[in-house]
């Protein structure tokens, strides 16, 4: 989950009032239709116990070795190793250090596909764990871990129900998401051209409680826009900054008393994204301090944006020409642009609504959280999938209070309760086969 612009340094979180997860498999014995059912989920949920320590260990191993965006040499050699040794059809020359790996069914079917994403980021905090980084700069604090973990763990599970399957799981080992490269790099190199899926999945590790998965149909994420203002070097230093004041004012869009630059409250029960009251919905908002710098003869004003509504989007740079002219720098004006683009998380609405109501059948209700929000400053290349295949892209909640450890990417004191592979893998284990069961 590629980060912009923002940067966490205290970072304060209510995680532990918010609704504590269920793990139960729901029991269907009273419906004798459904007893094999309920025997494949046990299953998947025996197994994914039976590998757990395995997965924890090899989540600790790509922890100490992480590897940045483009460099994912030993993670990707980890990866091919174990995809084969489950007997999967590998292939490690698609794009740069990605893997892929595709597991054929004993019956025919559907083909679906599971996204994992490898690279690290270049930090260097203070780690609190005793499997820190081995690798000076360079840490995994965007949680890319525990998805490669989540992502073999499910490999394994469905490996071993290989005869079972109908159709084909087709997995994805992405490098290159934080620098926005590696997913458009892989189709681009005929990631589809040979096995083109019907769905495509994957998940973030997020803030949320441990256990907890989180969805929503359309975007997860409100739009990045960078946007660059060229003027005649003509204004002084102040007058430059109150121009940058006019336009945040004039363009922000944010009911009363409500902060949704304020990243910690998406967990907060009641204004974070599980209410359906929540500040993360509806709202335009941008960086208060734009860059402002100065080339000859060239004044160029540079700030992001983050808009909740696609609809609204055509209207922003007209908006920022009118505040502009406005305060009586029209003659000054040179050009306005956005200067990044990138495509949002936009979640497939039939296929998030089947997800949702498979899990809470198998796993119990509270297992998904409805999502009402959008979050701002973070997206994901897998956007680029979505835009090929139908998918959806879940949060998976990491947080734990009681163990002191809060699950907020990218900052400084991120950490992961590790339990929440257990639930990732057995989850959507489920969830594979579930769709492979539907014609
Ligand atoms: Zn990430």
């Amino acid at each position: 989950m590629k980060k912009l612009a923002f940067l966490l340094t205290c970072f304060i979180i209510s995680v532990s009032s918010a609704q504590e997860p269920k793990h139960k498999i729901v029991s269907y014995t009273s419906n004798p239709k459904k007893v094999k059912e309920t025997l494949n989920h046990e299953s998947v949920q025996l197994q994914t116990d039976q590998i757990f320590n395995k997965l924890i260990k090899i989540r600790r191993d790509f922890h100490e070795h992480p590897e940045l965006a483009g460099h994912e040499i030993r993670t990707k050699k980890i990866i091919a190793q174990y995809l084969l040794d489950l007997g999967l059809e590998v292939d490690t020359n698609i794009y740069g250090h990605g893997v892929t790996g595709i597991l054929k069914g004993g019956k025919k079917g559907k083909t679906i596909a599971w996204r994992s994403d490898m690279d690290a980021l270049p930090n260097d905090f203070a780690d609190d764990v005793a499997f820190k980084s081995k690798n000076k700069g360079i840490q995994h604090g965007c949680g890319h871990d525990i998805h490669m973990a989540v992502g073999l763990g499910i490999a394994e599970v469905l490996a071993k129900n290989k005869a079972a399957l109908n159709g084909t799981v087709y997995f994805i080992f992405q490098p290159e998401e934080e620098t926005f490269i590696g997913a458009k790099a892989m189709i681009n190199e005929g990631l589809f051209s040979k096995t083109k899926p019907d769905e495509i999945y994957g998940l973030h590790v997020s803030a949320l409680p441990a256990g907890q998965i989180m969805v929503k149909p359309n975007e997860m994420f409100a739009y990045q826009k960078r946007v660059r203002i060229q003027l005649k070097n003509e204004l002084t230093k102040e007058e430059a900054k109150a121009l940058t004041k006019k336009i945040h004012s004039f363009l922000s869009r944010n009911t009363t008393s409500s902060k949704p630059w304020e990243i910690q409250q998406m967990v907060d029960p009641k204004t974070g994204l599980m209410n359906s009251n929540t500040i993360f919905k509806d709202y335009l908002f941008m960086d208060e301090n734009f860059s402002i710098q100065s080339k000859n003869d060239i004044l160029f004003l540079q700030a992001y944006i983050y808009e909740t509504d696609s609809s609204r989007l055509k209207d922003i740079l007209p908006k920022i020409k009118q505040a502009i002219e406005d305060s009586g720098y029209k003659n000054q004006l040179l050009s306005i642009s956005f200067t990044q683009d990138n495509p949002t998380v936009i979640n497939d609405e039939k296929l998030t609504n089947l997800a949702s109501k498979t899990l809470e059948k198998i796993y119990g209700k509270d297992v998904v959280i409805s999502d009402y929000g959008q979050v701002p400053y973070f997206n994901d290349d897998f956007a680029y999938f979505q835009q090929k295949i139908p998918g959806v892209y879940f949060f998976l909640g990491g947080s734990n209070m009681e163990k002191g450890i809060i699950a907020m990417n990218h900052s400084p004191n991120f950490q992961f309760d590790e339990e929440s592979i257990r639930t990732g893998v057995k989850c959507f284990s489920s969830l594979i086969l579930e769709r492979l069961n539907k014609k």
